[in-house]
């Protein structure tokens, strides 16, 4: 025989290995980053990590060349050719904190509003925001509303929770596994090991999405929707459920409030309110005793059926709202099918299929466990079936009820929080109620009254000012989007621009490329970015920036102060903020250099700390005067948010030994780093289901300081909050809505889940739906300049269903105009199959602009990408009324990226995509040809 070659096969590939968090997307694995003499020479996924437990995507492994990015800025900069143009000088960080005190110290003392701080992707929002509390501007929230708010919202003010961070489904138990609208990059790895441990279960998966493309293609069934109709879709299975009797009564009646009394007076204030006791608490039947008792008295059993009259007015549970609303012919599969292009067979089936697993492979966990009014249990009842969505419902203008809806359909199944449902992660779950309300009242010199963001219970939590106009200049918290947990980052350059509610001075906004990708009408913005008045002057007087690459948004600003890449920072992935709990346990984790940076940059949260001890923020000095952080490191160790309660719960008290709560560990970043980056605390068997009514799990969670007394509560099929609105909106109470709100509010703001048709003014002859989705190689715009990942997703064609390319004369590679009622795009097409055939669709975020992320002037990126974005606009076409109309949901105010209408035709090949914008000056130069390097120990 031949003799073979020698070959290594376990070639030492580090010298040293240091144990980390990604942030190549927003899962948080844990990686092992390998050095060689001192150089990030590979990553690979950590096997002891909770999050991935080993598992590593593309993008986590490509972190090495994000790490080597020639796109990472240097130095601050300060601008010196025109707004835009991206022609800057490279200053001192003395000057650039100086120059941007210089700016921010004035404002503060005469008018902290002026100030709008808003970051982009930022995992750190605890700290972002506690700084923007101290500074006292109302103008702070991060890119949540652009996102995924109504996701977001929608699952607190039902459940408690919501998908993702908050909440997994069951996947050791799961059978029945049903996902919405969920593209590949949110929640990339946790999901993809699920359903690898599902399809190794031989467990079933049904994948709605108009879009057949990674967890959908592989999928049992695919059900390709028409966009925007999901939650019809949702209530039609609801109504099949309900007639059929499929439904879980003893987990309606024991922990939701359809047993709840409703007023049902009509000529009532209290009309569609709870009945409640001198307590406040929601009253049902007992069938125990047919009396009204709290919702929470030991012993009862709440009745679903039974009336309350008194005082001349009859109360009725929340169930019976709930029949006459479901029950009706409306929601009939043959109602509904054409609406959302799947036949009433199937809407039937797919109903009969949730029912069956729910109900027929229900089975029991031998755990013992106490229930909230003090019954034991022998054990826990499973509902094997699950689901999982995201934005794609979501960023509709009916997406806040489309989710709703989805969590109803949860709920009626009884699979929320019980074995083979969805579980919650720690700190969830967490009611609407006992988050904060939203805070906006501001004065010179001072902190804000509260926090920013958070849960409205009524109109009045709404952030206006005395005389009824929006205190904040995205009109978060308003008539217009009254339940805006997340703030409306993109209406604020728009209202900026437009001195709408007020003017500002400084525009600060963190990792948030909003003059491309992360804007709608990305031209509009540009324009806005550079605009002056009738002096000159630029109508945003000043723009502060920071980022680690030189991103499109760079150019825009006046002031750059360059961040570091994930691999040179601290950072803290706390439970104040979204964690990397498992629903077995809490989690939090680190990020540490691992690297120092070379470069003349600095993390951006350690900025912070030294702005907020400049600008003598409270909570960023000491009584001397002196800065109180070092930077975010000491931030992140002795920082208490409450007595005991620091951003990291793990490694707390004086030994290091104390979890949850405990005073500052001077070694506590040491220890996680020995741990591996990570800290975990297991809930205990028994504790681990039921959450929200366990009374061992509520015990657990104030020992470890998620909240400081049990709080169980009921699910809310009807959400009062709602109700409140409405109940205005019909002229009740003191604080009323202008009049052109008025039915807006009646008609959307139902507090059972509805489903409407965006508004569809201005879209006469644009019939086709046009979306995107993110890869599930790259994250947002940070992937297309990552030399790895640009091989996988170099451009993005637009696809178009085999219908719509055969009735447009097109072949793959042919070039076709988009034209929607704002914009138009030219662009290169392919064919695709497995796509609903009114729906065409691209990849986000791919297009780039020249001169930007130090591409080359001819990379694919920036001449056969494109965006989408420039064919959606933040307002509404004109409705003659004078008024601006935000494209978003009108209950939360989540943009509406997803309702976009188009109409194509075929177009002869341009040079390039269009539109084409002129190039930007790079403050980084371009990268090289090739990127190659050897690394040595
Ligand atoms: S899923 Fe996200 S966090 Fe995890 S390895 Fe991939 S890029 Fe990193």
């Amino acid at each position: 025989m031949k003799q073979q070659p020698a070959i290594d096969l376990s070639p030492k590939v580090s010298d040293e290995l240091r144990k980390t968090t990604c942030y190549m997307c927003a899962c948080r694995c844990g990686i092992n980053v390998h050095m060689k003499g001192g150089k990030v020479a590979y990553i690979e996924g950590n096997r002891d990590h909770p999050v991935n437990k080993g598992v590593l995507c593309a993008k986590g492994s490509a972190g090495i060349m994000q790490h080597n990015a020639p796109s990472r800025l240097r130095a601050p900069l300060k601008r010196v050719g025109a707004r835009g143009s991206g022609e800057f000088e490279e200053i001192s960080w003395d000057e650039a904190l100086k120059i941007a005190t210089d700016w921010l110290a004035p404002i503060r003392e005469s008018d902290p509003s002026k100030l709008a701080f808003f970051t982009g992707r930022d995992q750190s929002q605890s700290f972002t925001s506690l700084w923007a509390q101290a500074y006292g501007t109302p103008n702070y929230a991060a890119h949540g509303g652009f996102c995924s708010v109504n996701m977001a919202t929608a699952g607190i003010y039902t459940i408690g929770g919501a998908f993702w961070e908050f909440g997994q489904p069951d996947w050791d138990h799961t059978k029945l596994f049903m996902l919405f609208g969920v593209a590949e990059d949110h929640d990339s790895n946790p999901i993809k090991m699920g359903i690898g441990k599902l399809k190794a279960r031989g467990a079933r998966i049904i994948g709605v999405n108009p879009i057949r493309t990674g967890y959908n293609a592989v999928a049992d069934d695919w059900v390709g929707i028409t966009p925007g109709t999901d939650g019809l879709f949702i209530l039609s299975m609801i109504h099949c459920l309900m007639k059929a009797g499929k439904i879980d009564l003893h987990y309606l009646a024991q922990y939701t409030d359809a047993p709840v009394l409703v007023n049902c007076d009509e000529k009532s204030p209290d009309f569609g309110l709870f009945l409640r006791d001198d307590n406040g608490k929601e009253l049902v039947i007992d069938r125990n005793t047919g009396r009204l008792a709290a919702f929470d008295s030991p012993g009862i059993r709440p009745d679903l059926a039974a009336t309350h009259r008194a005082a001349g007015v009859t109360h009725r549970p929340v169930f019976h709202q709930m029949a006459e609303k479901y029950l009706n012919e409306e929601y009939a599969p043959e109602a509904v099918a054409d609406r959302v292009g799947i036949t009433a067979t199937r809407i039937r089936a797919i109903a009969a299929e949730l029912a069956r697993v729910a109900f027929e492979e229900a089975f029991e966990l031998p755990h013992e466990w106490t229930d909230f009014r003090g019954e034991k249990h022998r054990s826990m009842t499973g509902r094997p079936v699950s689901f999982h969505a995201m934005r794609g419902i979501s960023a509709h203008a009916n997406g806040f009820q489309t989710c709703r809806a989805l969590h109803v359909l949860q709920i009626i199944l009884g699979s929320v929080e019980v074995p083979g449902g969805f579980r919650f992660k720690p700190p969830y779950p967490k009611p609407a109620k006992a988050h904060p309300k939203p805070h906006a009242a501001c004065s010179p010199c001072s902190p804000l009254n509260g926090p920013h963001l958070g849960f409205v219970q009524g109109p009045e939590d709404l952030a206006l000012k005395d005389d009824g106009s929006p205190a904040r200049i995205d009109k978060a918290f308003t008539w217009e989007n009254p339940m805006s947990s997340h703030g409306l980052m993109h209406m604020v350059i728009s209202n900026a621009h437009a001195g709408d509610p007020y003017k500002i001075d400084t525009l600060f906004m963190y990792m948030a490329n909003m003059s491309w990708n992360s804007s709608m009408n990305t031209g509009g913005v540009m324009e806005m970015l550079t605009d002056t008045d009738e002096n000159g002057d630029y109508v945003i007087p000043r723009i502060i920036y920071s980022d680690a690459y030189s991103s499109e948004m760079v150019a825009f600003a006046d002031l750059i102060l360059p961040d570091t890449t994930y691999l040179e920072r601290h950072d803290c992935i706390s439970l104040l903020d979204r964690p990397i709990c498992e629903a077995d346990a809490a989690a939090d984790a680190i990020r540490w250099p691992v690297v120092q940076p070379y470069r003349n940059v600095r993390g951006f949260q350690s900025v912070l700390c030294d702005l907020g001890a400049r600008l003598k923020l409270p909570g960023f000095i000491n009584e001397d005067g002196s800065a109180k952080y070092a930077d975010y490191a000491d931030y992140i160790v002795n920082h208490m948010r409450r007595p005991g309660i620091g951003p990291l719960a793990g490694f707390r008290g004086p030994q290091g030994d104390q979890s949850g709560r405990g005073d500052a560990h001077p070694e506590q970043l040491q220890r996680y780093i020995d741990n591996g980056g990570f800290f975990v605390e297991h809930i205990p068997e028994g504790a681990n289901y039921y959450k929200p009514w366990n009374a061992a799990y509520q015990d657990w969670a104030v020992k470890m300081g998620l909240f400081d007394a049990p709080q169980p509560y009921l699910f809310s099929l009807y959400v009062e909050p709602l109700r409140k609105f409405q109940l205005a909106a019909e002229g009740h109470g003191t604080r009323q809505p202008p009049e052109h709100l008025r039915q807006r509010i009646k008609d959307h703001m139902s507090p059972l889940p509805i489903w409407y048709e965006a508004d569809q003014q201005g879209n006469a002859g644009y019939d086709i739906t046009a979306l995107t989705q993110r890869p599930m190689a790259m994250y947002h715009s940070w992937g297309g300049q990552n030399a790895w990942l640009r091989q996988i997703h170099g451009h993005n064609p637009l696809y178009l269903p085999s219908n719509l390319m055969r009735e447009h004369g097109l072949k793959d590679d042919d070039w076709a105009r988009v034209t929607s009622p704002h914009g138009e795009i030219i662009v290169p097409v392919k064919g695709m199959a497995a796509l609903n055939e009114n729906t065409i669709w691209t990849w986000n975020a791919i297009g780039k602009r020249k001169g930007a992320w130090a591409l080359r002037p001819d990379a694919p990126e920036a001449t056969r990408g494109f965006l989408l974005n420039h064919l959606i606009h933040e307002l509404l076409p004109p409705k003659g009324d004078g008024l601006r109309w935000a494209n978003s949901d009108p209950i939360t105010g989540q943009a509406a990226w997803f309702d976009l209408k188009v109409r194509i035709e075929k177009a002869d090949a341009p040079m390039e995509t269009e539109p084409s914008y002129s190039p930007q000056s790079s403050p980084v130069g371009t990268g090289p040809g090739e990127i190659a390097w050897k690394i040595r120990s």
